[in-house]
């Protein structure tokens, strides 16, 4: 017997129609490239998305084309996220942040029709250009005549009419791509269906999600090019929330400049970029006033418990640490403090808020180690399975990328963590970054953090280094806070009262900084290359 409900599909363009009809006066706003603050209402917004799906339908984009978008967080690029799937195509950000050769590769891989690129990210294109086949480029915020072969996208939206009977997508067509830039091998497409988005942004605006309202404003200093800005976009337009996006300007100053003069209320960025703001606020005693931040998402990379703790304790701002993937469009997990939590102590809360939390609805979680499936006892390391509506179920034409999915049906993430009776998930490692002393995993996460509570450590980062004795040892790559001093003997006697004895480092090595991937994450590979020779003490 079936139930006798509509197959009503679930599109991004519900999701448009719905901010289009019920939020129309809503602001958005952006800062452009020369510093200035743009906006406009939602019912602009909408009008010219439509434009967009007009322009492209006009130049031959066909359903299934992918138009690929290199721009940073603002209104051209929010009506690219809904004016391309609106008219059937796939919208495909690509990491501006990435070589040239690297961009190539994923644009002929994904075989981009059609794209969108920022004025002030032209060089970076020109270098790419000649490597690939785009027939149609588009420039937005031109500021002086495009150069023969470009089409300028403010002319274009002007002259076009908006598009207004577009028929819905089927729900499992594609609808976005992003290219996952691993550190081994050739970047991995990921192709979300209108599906697995709409799910997700239902997921994401529960309050065990990031629980968006209509009442927040909502700034993503997460790019747009990095896993959909982590559905913030799509979410803030579906509940009808004030959107604000930061343009090219992700330094402290300008940010705090933004929250301050938007009256931002929620925000999502990486640990590094959070360090930075306290940096900045300690150094401005008392100059800013960020209260009316009610959550900030901190993702990408795990972040130290001292930064939850300073932010809370010197500002009153609440971080909540998220964990996701690409693959998941990509929420997975969110540290929401469990009720049963309420009465515990300062210490025990932060120690929880630090962890990654449990999983959305609909993301089921298990980990394997190398006997099977680990119990859920907050002890044992195992990698991370997920299956749901909003992971991918293989990559675009990766057919050797199969080994990441199981045969039963779960996305194997590669990072190490353990499981809590609640299902309380902790990062440890991804898998290549774990340290295996003497038969015994080390979680190299774990210690970093912890080391990134020193008062006089500025960043940490652990990786694997060769010990006669114990096959690997820990080795900690330290940067010192300006003018700050530690030595090794007081960095481990720091870490003594957390960690077994057979976890502390004996190794550290200071240096100037850390280098990072195009997501500003930690760049262990190249960490364990320059380390590749060394040989731990004994
Ligand atoms: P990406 O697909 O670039 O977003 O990277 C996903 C990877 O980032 C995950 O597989 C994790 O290794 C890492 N990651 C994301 N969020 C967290 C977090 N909260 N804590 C630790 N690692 C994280």
């Amino acid at each position: 017997m079936n139930g006798l409900m509509m197959d009503f599909p679930l599109t991004l363009s519900a999701i448009f129609r719905r901010a289009e009809s019920i939020f129309r006066r809503q602001e958005i706003v952006w800062r452009n490239a020369d510093r200035s603050i743009s906006r406009y209402t939602c019912a602009d917004f909408a009008a010219r998305a439509r434009r967009l799906a007009a322009v492209l339908l006009d130049l031959g984009v066909a359903r299934g084309d992918r138009v690929a978008t290199l721009a940073w967080n603002h209104g051209p690029h929010l009506e690219a996220y809904f004016g391309i799937p609106l008219m059937g195509a796939v919208l495909h950000t690509l990491n501006l942040r990435l070589h040239p050769d690297e961009l190539a590769y994923i644009v002929n891989h994904a075989d981009d029709r059609a794209i969108l690129v920022d004025e002030s990210l032209l060089p970076l294109w020109e270098q790419v250009k000649p490597k690939v086949n785009v027939p149609i480029v588009i420039v937005i915020g031109a500021t002086k005549p495009v150069a023969d072969g470009y089409l300028e996208y403010e002319a274009l939206i002007a002259k076009a009419q908006p598009a207004l009977d577009l028929p819905d997508p089927d729900e499992r067509a594609a609808a976005a791509m992003c290219y996952t830039t691993g550190t081994t091998g050739n970047p991995k497409g990921v192709m979300y269906s209108h599906r697995a988005l709409t799910l997700h942004t239902f997921g994401l605006l529960l309050d065990a999600g990031m629980g968006l309202r209509e009442n927040d404003t909502v700034l993503p200093v997460v790019p747009m090019f990095h896993a959909n800005a982590w559905g913030m976009p799509f979410g803030a337009i579906m509940v009808g929330a004030k959107f604000v996006m930061p343009g090219p300007y992700l330094d402290p100053a300008s940010l705090v400049d933004l929250f301050i003069r938007e009256r931002v209320t929620l925000t999502g960025g990486v640990p590094t970029i959070w360090m930075g703001v306290l940096q900045y606020l300690d150094a401005n005693p008392g100059k800013f006033d960020l209260s009316l931040i009610r959550a900030m998402y901190v993702g990408g990379s795990a972040v130290p418990q001292a930064l939850i703790e300073a932010f809370e304790k010197r500002y009153g701002l609440r971080i909540l640490h998220a964990w996701g993937m690409t693959e998941l469009a990509p929420l997975g997990t969110v540290s929401h403090l469990p009720p049963a939590l309420d009465d515990a102590s300062d210490a025990v809360k932060f120690a929880y808020r630090a962890k990654q939390g449990r999983p959305s609805p609909f993301v089921e979680i298990r980990a394997r180690g190398e006997d099977g499936l680990v119990p859920w006892d907050g002890k044992t390391m195992g990698e991370l399975e997920v299956r749901g509506p909003w992971v991918a179920s293989s990559y675009y034409n990766r057919d050797d990328a199969a080994d990441r999915f199981t045969d039963d049906g779960w996305f194997r993430t590669g990072d190490i963590a353990t499981i809590d009776e609640d299902a309380t998930i902790q990062i440890q490692d991804r898998s290549k970054d774990l340290i295996k002393s003497g038969g015994e995993w080390i979680s190299s996460v774990a210690l970093e953090c912890a080391l990134m509570g020193h008062p006089a450590v500025a960043e940490a980062a652990v990786i694997p280094v060769t010990s006669a004795k114990w096959i690997e040892r820990p080795l900690a790559a330290v940067v010192l806070k300006p003018g700050a001093s530690a030595t090794p003997q007081e960095l481990k006697a720091f870490l003594a009262p957390q960690f077994a004895k057979f976890w502390l480092p004996d190794d550290y090595a200071f240096v100037a900084a850390i280098p990072r991937t195009s997501a500003g994450k930690f760049k262990k590979s190249e960490l364990r290359d320059q380390f590749k020779d060394y040989q731990a003490a004994e």
